[in-house]
């Protein structure tokens, strides 16, 4: 009996939860109709990345930090990033990674697919999603965004929303509330250049049933991984690696975050003075 009306509610809640977790209106709504037909979506990706920069410069300009860390950040009482990572200050304010880290860049990875029969399967950044309702289909959008400096700092973040614009919003934001450091060396015992080109050590990551290995390699190596993945690396700071992905690879968004969850690990050892010296290795940023 009361079936029918259990949908309804929670759309409803699902509605009011997002909107909390958006916190604030965050951007202009695309004009009515423009992220619906399938077939359009890339030519929306191009307007999207107008409309994302002009919010940023305006941002930038307007930020009032909510948090003392984030007011700290404002008054230029804290300079350095690496501060709140090694303090473990959780950073709540995006803006906050854009005062601290000089260069970030922001790529959004493919992780979706262009639907039908002949142009089908191409890959798109925005995956979507349909729920059926009694009113038609509504469609959804997620999209995964990795921002970096390409200097020993990464962070990767998926958002989702009805609309294209708010869901890179959300995945860039994401993305630079969990940045983190890594650390860089030359661990490969065939290379011993001295530069911090590669991971030191091996690593592994796992998401879901994947299961992911980085591992030192020489320099020229280049990235062996899967291609979404170097994006993910270069971004990092990382130029040279080989990889393994075991599990269902198939999965692209576990791939992702094996990754990732590999590059955590690379603080999470502790290094003697002796090893930190003979594999080369760097925290975060290398200062010129
Ligand atoms: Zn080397």
């Amino acid at each position: 009996m009361s079936k029918k009306k259990q949908p309804e509610a929670n759309a409803e809640s699902e509605e009011k939860l997002e909107k909390m977790q958006e916190e604030e209106p965050i951007i202009e709504k695309p004009a009515e109709g423009l992220a619906v037909e399938l077939g359009e979506v890339k030519e929306i990706e191009e307007v999207i990345v107008e409309e994302v920069k002009k919010k940023d410069a305006f941002e930038k300009s307007s930020w009032k930090p909510k948090t003392s860390f984030g007011i700290k950040v404002k008054n230029a009482e804290i300079a350095n990033i690496d501060y709140a990572l090694d303090q473990r200050i959780k950073i709540l304010e995006p803006e906050i990674v854009d005062a601290l880290v000089p260069r970030l860049a922001t790529e959004l990875l493919m992780v979706g697919q262009a639907k039908g029969k002949f142009g089908g399967g191409q890959k798109r950044i925005f995956k979507q999603t349909q729920k059926k309702t009694a009113e038609g289909n509504k469609p959804k959008f997620a999209t995964f965004a990795v921002i970096g400096d390409e200097n020993g700092h990464v962070g990767i973040g998926y958002g989702k929303s009805k609309e294209t614009v708010p869901a890179r919003e959300k995945a860039i934001r994401q993305a630079k509330l969990n940045i983190i450091k890594i650390k860089r060396g030359c661990g490969n015992w065939r290379c011993g250049c001295g530069d911090a080109h590669t991971v030191p050590f091996k690593v592994v990551g796992k998401s879901g049933s994947v299961v992911m290995t980085l591992e030192p390699a020489p320099k020229g190596t280049g990235l062996i991984i899967e291609k979404e993945c170097q994006k993910i690396l270069k971004l990092a700071g990382i130029k040279d690696v080989w990889s393994k992905a075991e599990g269902q690879t198939r999965s692209k968004l576990n791939v992702l975050y094996a990754c990732f969850s590999a590059l955590e690990k690379l603080m999470q050892f502790k290094i003697s003075q002796a090893n930190t010296e003979s594999l080369h290795i760097v925290e975060g940023s290398l200062t010129a």
